[in-house]
């Protein structure tokens, strides 16, 4: 498995971003949540968006929504670990916390598209890669109609994109299939508990 980036002493205890990534409709959010109450020692990176927030979307909770305007100050000023315009929005995780999480040797988890998982990879930083896939693209069109979140033209637009995405998963360490919730849950966290240690506050892992 490829972790790297553990040499050099800004990360301790063998903490890692475990980066989860995979098409709109996948079932990503969910098995995220799902792992995040097995293992609520990971933190989790809010990242900020241009896209406005939908119904139940809390501030600072699921994203910390701003004006184009003030990400691009924030790429300008290197604040972003790694952005990229995802669906038509801009999307970017800010470094500071993932940084500061890594050293107190506190795992990080991150739910990015496919080009920030590519950014993360070159950034150094010690990381373990996922993608969460669907059983098909059927599946997904499915999944995505059923959430009932998106317009036609978002929902088209994410169905091209899934289409891209899905090229990407060579390049991922770990490729989880989100057919059985259940199972593909039981993978993960498999998965998770061998890559990134569990953390107490107070720096005891
Ligand atoms: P949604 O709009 O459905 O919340 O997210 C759309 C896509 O943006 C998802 O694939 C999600 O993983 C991705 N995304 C969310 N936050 C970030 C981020 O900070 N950076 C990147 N590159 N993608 C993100």
């Amino acid at each position: 498995m490829a972790v790297t980036g553990l040499e050099g002493g800004a990360v301790s205890r063998g903490a890692v971003v475990v980066v989860l990534s995979g098409p709109s409709g996948a079932g990503k959010s969910t098995l995220e949540r799902a792992l995040r109450a097995r293992r609520p020692d990971l933190a989790f990176s809010v990242s900020a968006t241009t896209r406005p927030p939908r119904p139940g979307e809390v501030e600072g909770v699921h994203y910390r929504f701003v004006g184009v305007e003030a990400f691009e100050r924030a790429v300008a000023a290197g604040e972003f670990l790694e952005h990229a315009r995802v669906h038509g929005h801009l999307y970017g995780t800010p470094r500071p916390p993932v940084e500061a999480c890594l050293r107190s040797g506190r795992s990080v988890l991150m739910d990015i598209d496919v080009q920030g998982a590519e950014q993360v990879r070159t950034s150094g930083l010690p990381a373990v890669f996922v993608f969460i896939a669907p059983p098909s693209v059927e599946v997904l069109a499915d999944r995505l109609r059923g959430r009932g979140t998106e317009d036609v033209r978002s929902l088209e637009r994410r169905l091209s994109d899934a289409r891209c995405e899905m090229g990407a998963q060579g390049r991922f360490d770990h490729v989880v299939v989100n057919g059985d919730r259940e199972a593909a849950l039981a993978e993960l966290l498999r998965l998770v508990d061998r890559v990134a240690p569990r953390w107490a506050a107070g720096g005891k892992a």
